[in-house]
């Protein structure tokens, strides 16, 4: 604590990432990283960047990238807005959108970066707990005054999905407020809320490349919505920092967001990995919660979730745990590979299950 930080830097407590260890090589389970690579055309569509042009500045609107994710989602280019991560698109939209007058709403067990935007743009917040299955308590989103409501959808680190009826139920019930809704695992087979852009103009949905498209590393996430809610985010960015995507970041996710055919093929995989790891848990003995995602949450009856990550962890094997009430038994898996799953799947079975 310096005697220079400000009192709001004071109070904040910043976002703590998954550990990324460098002191041995783990079957890293914890991040929710993609298990395969980038499509080949984005590493190919990087080098060709990757020349004299990165003397120029990006283009700060990343126009071609936003018309080739328009495109793919059936909007106009002017309905999409482009950021440095998913993260960095929440982090404007909460201070866009959301009113400081009354609370924003979100779910006690959520994507916790949520928190922090709330205590670095000085909001009002209301926790609304899950009910005691991990589904969403729809009621309480259309019964409360708000001054904004965030959902992620499929939610993180449960998994689960809330039915696109029920978002639409929050949206059309809130038309004075913005609800967001954060798709960052919705291509693992979620339903999106886009299909509900053309109708309400409270709806922002945010997605990212880091997960379905395997580039956490380079950056990219996105929002969409009416342009006028676009616009609002473009008035916060610009008032903020100019930087937009980097040359080659913007190349990249160009790539990535054509090659339609990889994406498809990567996708389907994590599902089908998901689903026999599922059935492996469950015959473990163990309650996994129903994953649209690509990570499942599990938990064994009378084992501490904390033991079983140091033991697997011990083993070479990284999973998330949260030290958080309601979930501190429970273990959130990210899907890798089919062989990295074996051996975790092993590794419980015969080194960490064993007394
Ligand atoms: C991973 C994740 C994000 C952020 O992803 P970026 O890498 O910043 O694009 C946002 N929301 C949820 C729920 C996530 O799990």
């Amino acid at each position: 604590m310096s005697k220079y930080w400000s009192s709001l830097t004071r109070k904040l407590s910043p976002y703590v990432p998954g550990e990324q260890p460098k002191d041995q090589a783990y079957i890293k389970l914890n991040t929710n990283e993609n298990p395969y690579p980038p499509s080949p055309k984005v590493l190919r569509a990087i080098q060709e960047a990757a020349g004299d042009a990165l003397r120029l500045y990006p283009d700060p609107e990343s126009t071609v990238l936003r018309e080739k994710i328009a495109a793919r989602y059936g909007l106009g280019k002017e309905e999409v807005f482009v950021g440095n991560g998913s993260d960095e698109v929440l982090a404007l939209a909460f201070q866009a959108f959301f009113d400081q007058t009354q609370p924003v709403l979100f779910a006690d067990i959520t994507y916790s970066f949520y928190k922090v935007y709330i205590q670095l743009h000085e909001l009002k917040a209301e926790i609304i707990p899950l009910r005691d299955d991990f589904q969403l308590d729809v009621e309480a989103y259309v019964s409360k005054t708000n001054g904004g409501i965030v959902i992620a959808n499929p939610n993180a680190p449960t998994g689960i999905e809330v039915p696109l009826a029920d978002i639409e139920r929050i949206v059309q019930q809130n038309p004075d407020s913005v609800v967001l809704v954060d798709e960052a695992y919705v291509d693992f087979g979620g339903h999106s809320a886009v299909s509900l852009i053309r109708r309400y103009p409270n709806v922002l949905v945010v997605q990212t490349l880091s997960k379905s498209r395997s580039l956490a590393g380079l950056r990219v996430g996105f929002a969409l919505g009416q342009a006028e809610l676009i616009e609002g985010l473009n008035r916060v960015k610009n008032s903020f920092n100019s930087y937009p995507i980097d040359r080659l970041a913007q190349a990249g996710a160009i790539a990535a967001i054509e090659d339609e055919a990889y994406f498809q093929e990567t996708t389907e995989k994590v599902i089908r990995t998901r689903q026999w790891v599922t059935d492996e848990l469950r015959q473990m003995g163990f309650e996994v919660l129903p994953s649209q995602t690509n990570f499942v949450f599990a938990r064994l009856a009378g084992r501490s979730g904390a033991e079983l990550q140091q033991k697997l962890k011990e083993h070479g094997v990284l999973v998330r745990h949260f030290a958080q009430p309601r979930i501190e038994d429970y273990l959130r898996i990210t899907i890798g590979t089919d062989e990295e799953m074996r051996i975790m799947l092993d590794t419980l079975k015969q080194r960490v299950l064993m007394r």
